[in-house]
C-alpha cells in the first residue's frame, strides 16, 4: 500500500471499445484513490481517443516510445511535439521489449530520456536483468549499466521528470513475479544509486515494480518500502483486474 503511481502498459494490444471501458471502470472505482496517479499507455493509435475520454478524470496518458530527434526523414516514426499535441505527460523508455526485439541499444535509449525529461514529459526508464544474468549475480551490474547509460546526461530539474521501472525480463508475460523481498532489495539499490547521482532529487523519484503484477500479488509488492507503484501488462488490459491493482496502491 501506500504506492503512488500505476502504469498500464497495453503493448500492442486494445482498441477504440477498451479506451472507453476501462476509463468508465477507473471512473467508477468503489475507493477513491486520490493518492495514486493512474497512467495508461496505449498503442500510439489510441492516445487521442484515450485524452479524449480521460479528459476530466485524474488519468493521465502515456505513450509506449518515442523518436528522439524533433522532425524529419524518419518514415514511420513518432517524435515528443506530435505526443504531446495529443496530451501524452507520460513516455515508457527502453522496454526490455524495445531492446529485444527492436534493437534498442543504451546509447538511443539515453537519448529518448535526455529528450524526454527536457520537453518536461516525464520518462518511465525500464531496466531489468534476464534469467541468466540473474543466475550469474550479474543482476545489480547490469541495471548500473542501464541506469548510467541511459541518465549520466541529466541534470537535475530533468531528474526530477524520471520515473524508473525495474522489470525483470524473467518475470515479464511469464507469471513469474519476483517475490517482495527480490524486488525490494534491488529497489533498495536502484534508490541509493539515484540519490547519489541526483541528491534529494533521487529520494523523490518513483521506481515502480513490473513483471506479472496481477490483482493478488500488487499488495505485498506495493508494502515494500521502495517500490513506489507499479508497471502492469496484461493485467493493465482487464478492467477489473487493473482496478483492483489501482485499489492495492491506496
Ligand atoms: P506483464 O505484466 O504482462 O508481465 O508485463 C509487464 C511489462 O512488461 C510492463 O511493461
Amino acid at each position: 500500500a501506500n504506492a503512488s503511481l500505476v502504469i498500464g502498459n497495453w503493448k500492442m494490444n486494445g482498441n477504440a471499445a477498451l479506451t472507453r471501458s476501462m476509463t468508465a471502470a477507473l471512473r467508477e472505482q468503489q475507493e477513491p484513490t486520490a493518492n495514486v496517479k493512474v497512467v495508461v499507455c496505449p498503442p500510439f493509435t489510441l492516445l487521442g481517443e484515450l485524452t479524449r475520454h480521460c479528459y476530466y478524470d485524474n488519468i493521465a496518458v502515456g505513450a509506449q516510445n518515442v523518436n528522439a530527434h524533433n522532425n524529419g526523414a524518419h518514415t514511420g516514426e513518432i517524435s515528443l511535439a506530435m505526443l504531446q499535441e495529443l496530451g501524452v505527460e507520460y513516455v515508457i523508455v527502453g522496454h526490455s521489449e524495445r531492446r529485444a526485439m527492436y534493437a534498442e541499444d543504451n546509447a538511443a535509449i539515453a537519448a529518448k530520456v535526455t529528450a524526454v525529461t527536457a520537453a518536461g514529459l516525464t520518462a518511465v526508464l525500464c531496466v531489468g536483468e534476464d534469467k541468466e544474468q540473474r543466475n550469474n549475480d550479474q543482476t545489480w551490474s547490469v541495471i548500473e549499466q542501464q541506469l548510467s547509460a541511459a541518465c549520466n546526461e541529466l541534470s537535475r530539474q530533468q531528474a526530477s521528470k524520471l520515473v524508473v521501472a525495474y522489470e525483470p525480463v524473467w518475470a515479464i508475460g511469464t507469471g513469474e513475479t519476483a517475490t517482495p523481498e527480490q524486488a525490494q532489495q534491488v529497489h533498495s539499490k536502484i534508490r541509493g544509486w539515484l540519490k547519489q547521482q541526483f541528491d534529494a532529487v533521487g529520494d523523490e523519484t518513483e521506481i515502480l515494480y513490473g513483471g506479472s503484477v496481477k490483482a493478488d500479488n500488487a499488495a505485498e509488492l506495493f508494502a515494500q518500502q521502495d517500490i513506489d507503484g507499479g508497471l502492469i501488462g496484461g493485467a493493465s488490459l482487464k478492467e477489473q483486474d487493473f482496478v483492483a491493482i489501482v485499489q492495492a496502491a491506496q
